[in-house]
């Protein structure tokens, strides 16, 4: 992956429309939620079907010039409800529950590519407590010719 080291997951996009679905009811977590090992996923799209709440979505593959290739999913962990439907389905057995208190540890591990998204403030705020190095996209830089930088 060209954007991804042992610690440091690039938040692709934070404003992915899978940020306008509904967020979990209910103040009181569930105890499991899903998280994916991205790295044996195959992007099927098996798991996305039996998902109860829409949490799953297909994230575009490492090649910015052809995201279509090799693509694979991430769980939305601020609305996966634990069922386990997903883990259950992966033919690949590359989604495992963790316990809620570590499920962001584990997506922060085991995520090479993100759009999902959380507010910028909310992914600062889990780095500290999980001691954890997720980063939020680079603003795009306008590039500036030679000529017009010499000009
Ligand atoms: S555990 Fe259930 S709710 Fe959570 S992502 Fe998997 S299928 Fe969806
Ligand atoms: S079922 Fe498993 S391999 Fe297929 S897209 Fe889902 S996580 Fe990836």
């Amino acid at each position: 992956m060209s954007n991804h080291d042992d610690d440091v997951v690039l938040v692709e996009n934070p404003y992915h429309t899978a940020r306008l679905k509904p967020v979990r009811k209910g103040k009181k977590p569930p105890k499991l939620i899903a998280v994916v090992h991205q790295s044996g996923c195959t992007g099927c799209e098996v798991c996305i079907a039996g998902c109860p709440v829409d949490s799953i979505e297909l994230v575009s593959g490492p090649n910015p010039d052809n995201p279509g290739f090799q693509q694979m999913v991430e769980i939305d962990i601020t609305r996966c409800i634990g069922c386990q439907n997903c883990s259950q389905d992966c033919p690949w057995e590359t989604i495992t529950m963790y316990q809620h208190e570590d499920c962001y540890t584990a997506w922060g591990n085991e995520t090479l590519k993100s759009e999902l998204y959380i507010p910028e403030v909310q992914l600062n705020q889990l780095n500290e407590d999980k001691g954890i190095n997720l980063k939020a996209p680079e603003p795009e830089v306008e590039e500036t010719s030679d000529e017009e930088t010499s000009a």
